[in-house]
C-alpha cells in the first residue's frame, strides 16, 4: 500500500493553498479531488473578491484570517504575476440607519486591525461615481479582485514543484485510524484503491461533512450540520458604471446583491442567498426583477434589459435560515482526539481571501498534534 505523509481531499482553493503550504513541512504530499479538474465547485463559483476583513466579529477566525489572508494573497498574487487589482469597495448607505452601521463598521474594522476606511460624503460619491446614489459610504483601499483560476493554476504548480502530487477524478469513499495514521480507501474512475497517511485533512467544501460521517470512529456528534446557501449572478452588459466595487448594507445571510467587476471590466450583481436542499446550479430569469429591485437602490438608472442571468456559487454555512454569525470550524485532534485528522467546516466567505492564512493555521495545529 503506497504510504503518504498528508494526504489533502478536496482540490478547491483552501485544499490546494494547504497542500501547496504542506509540501514545504513533508515530503510525501498527494492532494485528490473527485472532479475531473481543480476548483471546479464552490472556488470557480464566487465573486472572486479579496476582502478587507471589515465585518467579522473580533477574534473570530474569519476576522483573523481574512485579515492575513488579504496581505498574503496580495503578495502571492504580485510575486506569481496573477492578474489582479486592489480596486477599492464602497459600502454604501442610503439614511441615518445605514449610516449608523457604517460608523458601526468603522469600529469592527479597526478591531480587527483593518485601518484604511475612509468616509465618503455624498457631495464626494457624486464626484467619484456619478451614478452611484448614497446619502454617505465608507471606502475600503484594501478590497479587490482576482482571477481565481490563474490563482489556483498557481498553487497547483507549486504543489508539484515542491514534490506534491494532485491527482483528479479520484473520491475519497471512507478512512480507518491506524496506530500511525489512516487506511483511506478511494475510487479513482473506475478502480478502487486503499493508501495509507499519516495525515488526512478533509477540505471537501460542501461535502465536508458528508466525508467526515465516513472517517471511522469520529463521532456522529462531533460533525455539526452543514447547510447550503445558493447564490446567483445577473451579468449587465455592456461598460460598468462604476470604477469600484459597490456593496449594500450587508444582510443576515450574505452581503447583499453588490456590483463587482471581473479581471476583464465586466460588471456582475449578486449573490443573493437561498437556501437549497440539492446541489443545483440553475438560476432562474424569475430572480432578475428581485435584483433589479435590488440594483435600483443604488444604480437607479439600471436597465432591466442589460441584466442577464449568469451563474452560481453554492456556499457551506454552519448557519442555517435566519440564524446569527458561525464561524469557520477547523477541526484537530484537540475536539475530536484522533491523531493526524484535521476537518475544514463552514468554509464559506471570506475562505478564498483567507486560502493561504488557513493553510499556515492547517499546518500550525498539525504540529501540536
Ligand atoms: C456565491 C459565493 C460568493 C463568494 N465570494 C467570495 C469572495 O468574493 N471572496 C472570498 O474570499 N470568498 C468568497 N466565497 C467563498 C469562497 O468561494 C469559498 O470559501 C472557497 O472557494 C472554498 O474553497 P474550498 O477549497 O474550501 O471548497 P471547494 O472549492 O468547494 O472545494 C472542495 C473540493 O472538494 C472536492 N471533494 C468533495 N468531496 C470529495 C471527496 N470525497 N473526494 C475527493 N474530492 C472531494 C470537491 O470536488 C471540491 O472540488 C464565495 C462563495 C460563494 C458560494
Amino acid at each position: 500500500m503506497d504510504k503518504f505523509d498528508v494526504i489533502v481531499v478536496g482540490a478547491g482553493v483552501v485544499g490546494l493553498a494547504i497542500a501547496a503550504r504542506l509540501c514545504k513541512d513533508y515530503k510525501k504530499v498527494l492532494i485528490i479531488d473527485k472532479n475531473a479538474r481543480f476548483g471546479e465547485e464552490t472556488s470557480s463559483r464566487n465573486s472572486e473578491v479579496i476582502h478587507a476583513g471589515i465585518y467579522y466579529p473580533k477574534n473570530s477566525l474569519k476576522a483573523q484570517l481574512c485579515v492575513e489572508g488579504k496581505e498574503l494573497l496580495y503578495r502571492y498574487c504580485q510575486e506569481r504575476h496573477i492578474p489582479h487589482q486592489r480596486i477599492g469597495k464602497l459600502l454604501v448607505a442610503h439614511d441615518d440607519d445605514e449610516e449608523a452601521f457604517l460608523e458601526k463598521t468603522l469600529f469592527t474594522a479597526r478591531t480587527n486591525g483593518v485601518h484604511d476606511l475612509v468616509w465618503q460624503s455624498s457631495a464626494q460619491l457624486i464626484k467619484n461615481e456619478p451614478e452611484l446614489s448614497a446619502s454617505a459610504a465608507l471606502l475600503s483601499p484594501s478590497t479587490g479582485i482576482l482571477d481565481v483560476h490563474s490563482y489556483m493554476q498557481s498553487l497547483v504548480f507549486d504543489i508539484e514543484k515542491y514534490g506534491g502530487m494532485f491527482v483528479a477524478n479520484t473520491e475519497m469513499l471512507s478512512a480507518i485510524p491506524t496506530s500511525d495514521g489512516f487506511n483511506i480507501k478511494l475510487k479513482s474512475v473506475n478502480d478502487y484503491l486503499s493508501l495509507s497517511s499519516r495525515y488526512l485533512i478533509n477540505s471537501a467544501g460542501l461535502h465536508s461533512t458528508k466525508l467526515a460521517g465516513n472517517i471511522d470512529t469520529l463521532s456522529p456528534n462531533l460533525i455539526p450540520k452543514l447547510y447550503w446557501c445558493r447564490g446567483h449572478y445577473f451579468s449587465y452588459s455592456g461598460k460598468s458604471p462604476f470604477k469600484q466595487l459597490i456593496y449594500p448594507i450587508p444582510e443576515k445571510e450574505g452581503l447583499g446583491i453588490h456590483a463587482s467587476l471581473d479581471m476583464g471590466g465586466g460588471l456582475k450583481f449578486g449573490p443573493d442567498t437561498q437556501y437549497i436542499k440539492e446541489l443545483k446550479y440553475d438560476v432562474s430569469e424569475k430572480l432578475k426583477n428581485k435584483f433589479y429591485v435590488a440594483i435600483q437602490k443604488y444604480f437607479p438608472n439600471v436597465e432591466y434589459k442589460k441584466l442577464q442571468p449568469d451563474y452560481s456559487g453554492i456556499r457551506p454555512k454552519l448557519q442555517g435560515e435566519g440564524e446569527g454569525f458561525r464561524d469557520f470550524f477547523i477541526q484537530s485532534k484537540q475536539q475530536h482526539d484522533i491523531n493526524g485528522l484535521v476537518n475544514l467546516f463552514g468554509i464559506d466567505s471570506p475562505g478564498l481571501t483567507s486560502s493561504l492564512a488557513i493553510a499556515n493555521y492547517v499546518a500550525k495545529v498539525m504540529l501540536d498534534d
